[in-house]
């Protein structure tokens, strides 16, 4: 029933959204709640093929699953070399991650 798979999707967009609040929430008092959060965020995105919104995605490191607090659980530098860019550290296993800066012209 596709009305229903769309129901699931719907509900399953605002639990992911809901566990990263959660995992927000909890960054200062239980920072492994946090994770478990995120790690049940994936779970729910990967059974019901929703996608993380791009917002949150600059707050869970790919390779560990951490949730990536900024200041507490990963470094953020920008870099004006080559292509100028935000480089994201995860500090809890080293990973970074690059997000390219648009400029005007390349707009
Ligand atoms: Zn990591």
């Amino acid at each position: 029933m596709p009305s229903n798979r769309r129901l699931i999707k719907d509900l399953a967009a605002q639990r992911i959204d809901n566990l990263f609040r959660l995992a927000e929430a909890n960054i200062h008092s239980n920072p492994s709640y946090s994770d478990r959060y995120v790690e049940m965020a994936i779970q729910i995105s990967k059974r019901t093929n929703v996608r993380i919104p791009k917002s949150w995605k600059y707050f869970m490191c790919k390779s560990c699953h951490s949730f990536l607090y900024p200041g507490i659980r990963s470094r953020i530098r920008i870099s004006p070399r080559r292509s100028p860019h935000i480089v994201v550290t995860c500090l809890v296993c080293g990973t970074t991650k690059r997000y390219p800066i648009k400029t005007k012209k390349q707009r």
